[in-house]
């Protein structure tokens, strides 16, 4: 029965780990709680047992941020290799997922933080390589979340002279098609994880499970996770099925290419103001002032789109700011119109969130989203309407979306299949 440990006095057993124990403990001099994981070198595990100590301590150690469990030292007493850090109060994501008592605002918010941590582990080249629920740590203080990564034991420090390279290490659900396939996870392997946490959280069911590690990387490799039940979206835009759809992506090169991006998007999709509010500063706008009221009333979409604007660039003759589909990057007018569209995007998403039956936000939503070029989302707004209940005569009302039906069925931007059941539903008699 351990007493101390170092300078540590044992208080309790809190939790049983894989290699060992992890126990609530004391620092005497500073008078503070701390957390403190034991393994007891058996000779089985004791040189892996070591280096992963050592890695955690010189991975997490090197490492200063919130949402990261700080290391305070890595000692050895009575045979009993320790590794003592701060106590983080709250709950396990795993826990909270299979309680169910995580809202899809707050694991969005969770998963946000998460990304703000990982992206200065990323920053400073050290890489987690097994993040999932149970290394993910949730503290509620009564108003504010806050999520700590821990369990930095199989982290990769980039350009050190470690050469485990074409090691897996992890747990194999949460591995990124590249780890499992060549051993060589990249910072986006970490945002993959992100990605199945965050499907797991919602849908209350891992995206690729079954009943052996090898039907498990099978499905990891092959197969895409059936669509988020619609009770994953409560309170939260569906934006998150897109984003899903990204960080959940086969080859590394589709999902988002940072933490910070990752980070942005989940918070854009808990709040559809976010990007207003929180982006719009950091901007330049130089050109036209955004809409100032449109943040109370639902905006009507910037008038003056003629109905070219509806058409592919290479139709479409040299424009005014107001008549391409894609606005042009770096063209300052056409920025502006694609920021004036994007700040109508968001505001027709909320108009959504609050009332999701809303018939000219939907249709409007679609046009909006034709126009910006973005028709994977147009697609799932239009199924969304439908499966809500719509009415294809419903959003032939709105006279933008009938003309809207008319362009596509001239222009053909959608892939075959999407427009025929697009036209198909606009067109139809119910
Ligand atoms: P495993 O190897 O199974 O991931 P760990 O040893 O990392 O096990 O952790 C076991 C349990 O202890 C986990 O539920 C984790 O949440 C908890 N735990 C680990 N470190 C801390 C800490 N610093 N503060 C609070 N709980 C912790
Ligand atoms: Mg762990």
């Amino acid at each position: 029965m351990l007493t101390h440990l170092g300078k540590f006095e044992i208080v309790q057993l809190l939790a049983q780990g894989s290699m060992g124990e992890v126990y609530v403990g004391r620092d005497p001099i500073l008078n503070r709680e701390v957390a403190i994981k034991v393994i007891h070198p058996s000779a089985s595990v004791g040189a892996a047992a070591r280096e992963r100590f050592a890695t955690e301590a010189r991975a997490a150690g090197a490492l200063n941020h919130p949402n990261i469990v700080t290391i305070h030292e890595m000692g050895e007493d009575q045979g009993v290799l320790y590794l003592a850090m701060e106590l983080v109060k709250g709950e396990d994501l795993g826990t909270l997922i299979r309680a169910g008592t995580l809202s899809p605002r707050d694991t969005l918010e969770v998963l946000a933080q998460v990304c703000d941590g990982l992206a200065v582990a990323h920053r400073q080249k050290v890489l987690h390589r097994d993040l999932k629920p149970s290394n993910l740590r949730v503290v509620w203080d009564g108003t504010l979340l806050q999520a700590k990564i821990l369990d930095f034991g199989v982290a990769k420090i980039l350009n050190s002279d470690t050469t485990d390279e074409g090691t897996v290490f992890g747990t194999v659900n949460y591995m990124a098609p590249e780890y499992l396939q060549s051993g060589r996870p990249d910072s986006r392997s970490d945002l993959f994880a992100v990605g199945v946490i965050l499907y797991e959280a919602l849908a209350g069911l891992p995206p690729f499970d079954g009943p052996s590690p090898g039907s498990v990387i099978y499905r990891l490799l092959h197969a895409t996770p059936p669509p988020l039940p619609p009770t994953a979206y409560r309170g939260i835009s569906r934006e998150v099925q897109g984003i899903l759809n990204r960080a959940l992506a086969k080859d590394p090169a589709q999902r988002f290419q940072t933490a910070e991006e990752l980070a942005s998007a989940l918070r854009r999709a808990k709040d559809p103001l976010w990007r207003w509010n929180q982006e719009r500063p950091t901007t330049a706008l130089p050109l036209h002032p955004a809409p100032s009221a449109a943040r109370t009333a639902l905006p009507t979409p910037p008038k003056g789109l003629p109905l070219a604007a509806l058409r592919p660039a290479a139709a479409v003759p040299p424009v005014s700011p107001s008549s391409s589909p894609v606005p042009a990057k770096g063209d300052p007018k056409a920025e502006v119109r694609r920021d004036v569209l994007e700040t109508t995007r968001l505001q027709l998403l909320q108009a959504i969130d609050l009332d999701p039956r809303n018939v000219r936000a939907h249709a409007l939503l679609l046009v909006t989203l034709y126009r910006l070029g973005r028709l994977d989302a147009m697609m799932q707004t239009f199924r969304h309407a439908r499966d809500r209940g719509i009415s294809s005569s419903a959003l032939r009302a709105i006279p933008r979306c009938a003309q809207l039906a008319e362009e596509e069925e001239r222009a053909c931007r959608l892939p075959l299949d999407q427009h025929q059941e697009f036209l198909a539903f606009l067109r139809s008699a119910e």
